[in-house]
């Protein structure tokens, strides 16, 4: 798989499968979609990381102009196997620290993976 470096911004469901968005198009997206505000159900107060309502997010793309990744973005969300949608901000160094919903520990289930227990 290719080196993601530039990547700034992923957008996935459930399974993990997303949309990768580098850092112009990330941006660029963010202000068409006016940071998803309309879709988002719970947000880590500190970056970008959120949770979107996956129908939500096809009424967000539908009322904004469109944008390179609108269309597999709502393909994306037409297709999630869950309500939610996942955004990751690849380009934060935060730690969530803030972020105390029970949203927040579903977004981490996805996209960090289930908690590792230290082995002793
Ligand atoms: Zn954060």
């Amino acid at each position: 798989m290719a080196h993601e470096s530039n990547a700034t911004l992923r957008i996935c469901d459930d399974t993990g499968d997303g949309v990768v968005l580098e850092a112009e198009d990330a941006s660029a997206l963010w202000v068409l979609a006016d940071a998803f505000e309309a879709a988002t159900v719970s947000a880590c107060p500190g970056c970008k990381c959120r949770v979107l309502a996956a129908v939500a997010v096809v009424d967000v793309l539908d009322r904004s102009r469109p944008h390179p990744s609108s269309g597999p973005l709502a393909e994306l969300a037409d297709e999630a196997p869950t309500l939610h949608l996942y955004v990751e901000d690849l380009a934060a160094e935060c730690t969530h620290r803030r972020w105390l919903d029970p949203l927040a520990e579903e977004w981490a289930d996805v996209v960090v993976g289930p908690p590792r227990r230290p082995v002793r």
